[in-house]
This record gives C-alpha cells, sequence and structure tokens, in this order.
C-alpha cells in the first residue's frame, strides 16, 4: 500500500480487537504506529539503495525480525510501568501483529518489489499468489481503492471493537 494511514487504520483495528478488555486507547494509537513503522525505510529513499541492499525499501524494516524486535522494544519504552505489568507479554504480541500485518498487506499489493519476510537472512522477496491491491490505471484509482478496501473497514471495524468491548464490560451480566 502507499499510504502508512492505512497501515496505521489496520494497526489500530488489530489493538482494538485483540487486546485485553477493555481496549486502552494508548495500545490503539501504539498499534497503529507499529503497523505504519516499516515504511520508515522510505526515509533513506533519497540514497537510492539498490534492491538487493538489507536497507532498501520493503527489506529489513519489513521482515519478521523486524517485527519482533519492534514489538518488544515498543513494549519495554511506552508499556513499562507498573499498571501495564501483568499483560506485557499480551501486549508484545498485539504489536508484533500490527508489525506483522505491514509486510501482509504489502505482499498483497502488485506494485514494487517484493517483501523480504526472513532479512536479515534471506534476501528473497516475496509476494503473495493473490495480489489484489494497486490499481494499474494510476494513483488516484490507487488511493481511491486503498481507502474503499483498507482504510474505511479497518477504521471501522477499529471503531466498533472499541465500542463493544468496552460497553460489554460496562452492561451488568
Ligand atoms: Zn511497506
Amino acid at each position: 500500500m502507499p499510504t502508512p494511514i492505512s497501515h496505521a487504520a489496520v494497526g489500530f483495528a488489530i489493538a482494538a480487537w485483540t487486546q485485553q478488555a477493555p481496549p486502552a486507547t494508548r495500545l490503539c494509537v501504539a498499534g497503529a504506529v507499529c503497523a505504519a513503522l516499516p515504511d520508515i525505510d522510505v526515509l533513506w529513499s533519497p540514497l537510492h539503495l539498490v534492491g538487493t541492499s538489507p536497507f532498501a525499501h520493503r527489506a529489513i524494516t519489513h521482515s519478521l525480525a523486524f517485527a519482533l524486535f519492534g514489538a518488544l522494544l515498543m513494549t519495554a519504552v511506552f508499556f513499562r510501568s507498573e499498571p501495564w505489568r501483568e499483560q506485557r507479554s499480551r501486549i508484545a504480541l498485539v504489536l508484533g501483529l500490527a508489525l506483522l500485518s505491514h509486510g501482509c498487506f504489502d505482499a498483497l499489493s502488485r506494485y514494487s518489489l517484493g517483501v523480504e519476510f526472513f532479512a536479515p537472512f534471506s534476501a528473497q522477496r516475496f509476494r503473495f499468489p493473490w495480489t489484489p491491491l494497486g490499481d494499474p490505471s494510476g494513483l488516484a484509482g490507487q488511493l481511491i481503492q486503498e481507502a474503499l478496501v483498507v482504510f474505511l473497514p479497518a477504521v471501522r471495524i477499529g471503531w466498533l471493537g472499541l465500542r463493544i468491548r468496552r460497553r460489554s464490560l460496562m452492561t451488568p451480566p
């Protein structure tokens, strides 16, 4: 997907439904940040690194190793205080899923290079056999498709997750 905003919406939806109820806003925001984080590699795109470089687009920052490292680091930095202590493994799992979702959605796109899921151990790039994302008619079509197929449904699903899971705890049995 071209925009980190859609990735962030997916991360928000994942965090809204997978964390311990009631969903915490802080973890929803962290999930959104984690899901967008792998595209940090565009910051050094002006260096025009070759596709085989581990720091090229959709390489190391889109790998399983980065998802694991990023989830542990984010959990340690942003969820270190006492109230989060008992939930830390679940939080790391939620953030890991959010990070992994990025590479998976990129692998569903038909443009750009594939994703180096196994960097730094392998430079092989992968794309799923089914690549519905990426409208060949151009950028505008691509953005519209992305909004309709990914962004809006993800925001809706995340918002529903917050509402339903928070309300279910408030309703007396
Ligand atoms: Zn990406």
